[in-house]
């Protein structure tokens, strides 16, 4: 069955738009969502993950903080659990196998997954993804493309 897809650009001119743009995400996001975010270092996959997570309910006393050297953090918020993760350090499929990425994927909690592109053949087909272009100073270039779930959401960000 060939999944519905969807493209959209967001521009962002400083932090309180990628904030404002992460409330927004987060009001579409469901249990079993998948997110990917891809950009450079100090695009801000990071710091709209964070934004996210607090939108969803993740409390202050759960830090969101970057899993580059965790390679996943788990939050909790009252509807479900929320897996950060990032695969930056990782390079061969078989350790995304070890991980058991696929079972979270599949699981109920919402993926945010950052440098998901490293990995691209290894990822699902139902999902969000975010490519955050660097620009001048706090300008940001969103380019989010969805499939099934992730283009539902796009739909209506
Ligand atoms: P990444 O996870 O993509 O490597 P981070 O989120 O860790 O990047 O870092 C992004 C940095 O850029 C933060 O220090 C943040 O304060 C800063 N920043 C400046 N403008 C923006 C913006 N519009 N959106 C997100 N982060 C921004
Ligand atoms: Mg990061």
């Amino acid at each position: 069955m060939k999944q519905i897809m969807k493209e959209a650009k967001f521009s962002i001119s400083n932090e309180s738009d990628t904030q404002a743009f992460g409330k927004r995400l987060a009001a579409l996001i469901q249990k079993g969502d998948v997110i990917g975010l891809s950009g450079d270092l100090g695009a801000g996959k990071t710091f709209l993950s964070h934004e996210i997570c607090r939108a969803l309910g993740v409390p202050e006393s759960q830090p969101v903080n970057s899993p580059t050297f965790t390679i996943i953090n788990e939050y909790h918020c009252d509807r479900f659990p929320v897996y950060h993760m990032d695969l930056y350090r990782l390079s061969e499929p078989d350790e995304l196998y070890d991980l058991g990425l696929w079972e979270y994927y599949d699981g109920d909690g919402v993926c945010l997954v950052e440098w998901f592109d490293k990995f691209h053949d290894l990822w699902p087909e139902e999902a969000l993804m975010l490519r955050i272009h660097l620009l001048e100073g706090e300008a940001r270039l969103i380019e989010a493309r969805g499939h099934g779930r992730g283009a539902e959401i796009l739909e209506k960000l």
